[in-house]
């Protein structure tokens, strides 16, 4: 049975650290334990061998390697919450190393561990209302006796006031509680200032291409051939590699994308392509998210007792009308961030074939991020040669960063499809 930390690709460093603080925190609790029961740690012979560890159970402590608040930083897909998730499996493990196989380590990493509550921000950004519901429930004694473990997976979309909920949990933990937030990094447009300096950081890097095929092959059965393939091509992503590897219509959208360089024409043909590309991700948008919506307004129908005719039903479908477009407000905002998201996907994949264009035009001695497109690109470098690929290039991070910044998707992407024809 492999232990927690094994999806964890290619972070060895990161996990040598987690294991260590999860031992020390498992000593935490045994101390704890011998400190409650004196009667025990006399007769026990290994009782009383971690004589400071109990006195600061919350608090950063370098002597044991535990801390009550930490930051994953990384790129995407290097596998923050995946780290954050093994790491709380590993706090909850009965023999507290995340061996995998005992109820803590199960429950934590199938989701339904009664003291591990994770975050996941559906929307653009967690809310205050959230985020303070949340952490008064974080304050409450865990029920497994071990830890109360809050893991937000995209602590960067935090609003400013759920930050402020967050850091006064942060300052004053309650002893048995930790968080782990997630962040790409530790730029205080990410993560501010006051909350990165009450944290422990665990910084994971991309993981090597070979490193990201090893485990395509081993734990979800995909042929050697295209693990390399799909591995390169997610530029060490690991969730994307996955479902490149998996799924026909990520490769069909992906090579979509890859043929907006041959279409770039002329000035319509230009505003074609970025008509198509804002509509591809509206449809993968869509297709993430649309079970989801059904799935929730169903439900939520369903509590609501719709289609009532008893007495009480009108006020009772008065309350609900604003339950419903509470449900929608939320809903819409998921669907944008998944927009967002999957335009910014193949923005980057368009970015790696203009790479590939400019390190072939230097001869840089690097192997193609797109190996099924690198003759094109090729030919793109002979044609625009190492200045004009770069222009390409930062068209493309430019469009990234325009609409980082807000800008309409629509008008960035026509823009760039106009500075990648013109050159
Ligand atoms: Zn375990």
């Amino acid at each position: 049975m492999p232990d927690v930390f094994a999806d964890l690709v290619g972070q060895d460093e990161a996990v040598v650290e987690l294991r260590r603080a999860a031992a020390a925190a498992a000593a935490v609790l045994r101390a704890a334990a011998a400190d409650r029961a004196p009667a025990l740690l006399a007769a026990g012979p290994t009782g009383g061998d971690e004589p400071e560890a109990a006195a600061v159970p919350g608090g950063p402590d370098v002597s044991t390697g535990m801390t009550h608040a930490w930051i994953f930083t990384g790129p995407p897909g290097s596998g923050r919450s995946v780290a954050a998730r093994a790491f709380a499996a590993a706090l909850q493990c009965v023999h507290g190393t995340g061996c995998g196989d005992c109820p803590g380590c199960h429950t934590t990493m199938g989701g339904t561990h009664a003291d591990v509550r994770l975050v996941e921000p559906e929307g653009l950004s967690i809310g205050v209302n959230d985020m303070r519901a949340l952490v008064l429930r974080a304050a409450s004694t865990p029920s497994g006796g071990r830890w109360q473990v809050v893991v937000i997976s995209d602590a960067d979309r935090l609003t400013e006031a759920a930050g402020n909920a967050l850091l006064k949990a942060i300052e004053e933990p309650p002893p048995r509680t930790v968080f782990l937030l997630c962040a790409p990094s530790t730029h205080p447009d990410d993560v501010s200032v006051t909350i990165r300096s009450r944290c422990r950081v665990v910084p994971l890097r991309q993981p090597p291409a070979a490193a990201v095929a090893e485990v395509l092959v081993r734990r979800d059965g995909v042929a050697p051939d295209v693990a390399r393939w799909a591995a390169a091509a997610a530029q060490g992503h690991v969730g994307r590699a996955r479902r490149l590897a998996r799924d026909p219509e990520a490769r069909k959208r992906r090579e979509a994308v890859l043929a907006v360089p041959r279409r770039l024409t002329g000035v319509g043909a230009a505003f074609d392509a970025a008509s198509a590309l804002i509509e591809a991700a509206e449809a993968e948008a869509e297709a993430s998210v649309s079970e989801a919506d059904t799935t929730e307004r169903t439900a939520l129908e369903r509590a609501l007792g719709a289609g009532g005719t008893g007495r009480g039903a009108a006020g009772a479908m008065r309350g609900a009308a604003g339950q419903l477009k509470e449900l929608e407000k939320r809903q819409k905002s998921r669907a944008t961030r998944a927009q967002r998201d999957a335009l910014d996907r193949a923005l980057v994949d368009l970015a790696g074939f203009y790479r590939d264009a400019l390190t072939m035009a230097l001869r840089a001695p690097v192997d193609p991020v797109h190996t099924d497109t690198a003759a094109m690109a090729g030919a793109g470098a002979q044609k625009w040669d190492a200045e004009g690929s770069l222009r390409r290039l930062e068209a493309v991070l430019a469009c990234r960063a325009a609409i980082e910044a807000n800008v309409k998707p629509r008008i960035a992407v026509e823009a760039m499809m106009l500075a990648l024809w013109k050159g």
